[in-house]
């Protein structure tokens, strides 16, 4: 490959198609962190004296977003950076992801709080997925995993005192979550749907996605050049989603057409206000089963371990 567009010194690992960069390895990984830190200023996603909390799986994205913020962080003392790893319970699956987010936090010397479906909802989400069966239930294990998880996290996070919750959606998460929410005619979902969240109730923690506009080829890229230790297997569970349907789809229109996703990105940008002039209109209740934050009467939660009897 050529000399780095950059420097022009280094030789280039990387072509960057939807600009036409060619990057050494040095650059590379600048531009990402470079890019992390325009999007938290952009987005004015932190205080100077910010507890932040991050989310962690053990996967390439979660963890290359905490070392990237443990560097940025280091810049400003009075902040504080956690780490919190939700267990799930996915045999053969969450285990290997637990040790290697344990690994990194110990390494990068960041607290590191754990809990688990089991814990949360008394039920792992392999029992969940089979009852749901057993039940003859439609949804997919990632409904039951997606809901599940932002509740557990937002309640972990709470309880730690966390003024941000910093998830790890990268540009492909984003653009898939997009096209997914057209498909269901979800408003609500598209207006929330932004880098920064802040919903109207104080049991809600703030959360922020840091890498929003990082392509995952790109995160991907930094977590190997950056050597940090990842998890590699897949959800067993992934292939059941549509989401992976989406995310094909959209990785040909983008080999065909680079920047097709930041299009995408950009769009939901610009037609926001509309979709959050109607999902203004949602009022933000407590759920009367179990007190959390939620539009309806009764929280996703609840009305999913409902239908399975298992609340
Ligand atoms: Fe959960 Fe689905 Fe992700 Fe597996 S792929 S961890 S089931 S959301
Ligand atoms: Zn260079
Ligand atoms: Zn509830």
């Amino acid at each position: 490959m050529a000399l780095c567009t950059l420097c022009e010194r280094r030789e280039a690992i990387f072509l960057r198609p939807y600009s036409g960069e060619r990057l050494c390895a040095r650059c590379f990984s600048k531009s990402i962190e470079r890019k992390v830190r325009a999007t938290i200023s952009r987005y004015e996603m932190f205080e100077i004296d910010d507890k932040i909390m991050v989310a962690v799986s053990g996967g390439k994205d979660s963890l290359t977003l905490l070392h990237i913020l443990e560097k940025i962080e280091r810049e400003f003392p009075e902040s504080e950076l956690g780490a919190v790893t939700i267990d799930e319970g996915i045999r053969g699956y969450r285990d290997e992801a637990m040790k290697l987010a344990v690994k990194n936090c110990r390494k990068l010397n960041i607290e590191h709080v754990t809990s688990s479906f089991k814990d949360i909802y008394g039920y792992k989400l392999d029992e969940i997925v089979d009852i749901a069966r057993d039940k003859g239930k439609g949804l997919t294990p990632c409904s039951y995993c997606g809901v599940l998880r932002r509740r557990a996290l937002n309640i972990v996070a709470r309880e730690w005192g966390a003024d941000k919750l910093a998830t790890a959606h990268n540009l492909d998460d984003e653009t898939q979550t997009i096209i997914l929410n057209i498909l269901h005619g979800d408003v609500v979902k598209l207006a929330k749907l932004k880098p920064v969240l802040t919903e109207p109730h104080p049991k809600f923690v703030q959360r922020v996605k840091p890498l929003c506009e990082v392509p995952e080829r790109e995160t991907t890229l930094y977590a190997y050049l950056k050597r940090i230790e990842f998890q590699t297997t897949p959800c067993p569970y992934a292939r059941t989603a549509l989401r992976n349907d989406i995310r094909n789809m959209l990785n040909r229109i983008e080999e065909k057409h680079p920047g097709t996703k930041f299009t995408i990105y950009r769009s939901i940008e610009k037609i926001r206000p509309a979709l959050e002039a109607t999902a203004k209109k949602v009022r933000i209740k407590e759920c009367k089963l179990c007190g959390e934050p939620t539009i309806g009467d009764i929280c996703k939660v609840c009305e999913m371990l409902q239908e399975l009897s298992i609340l």
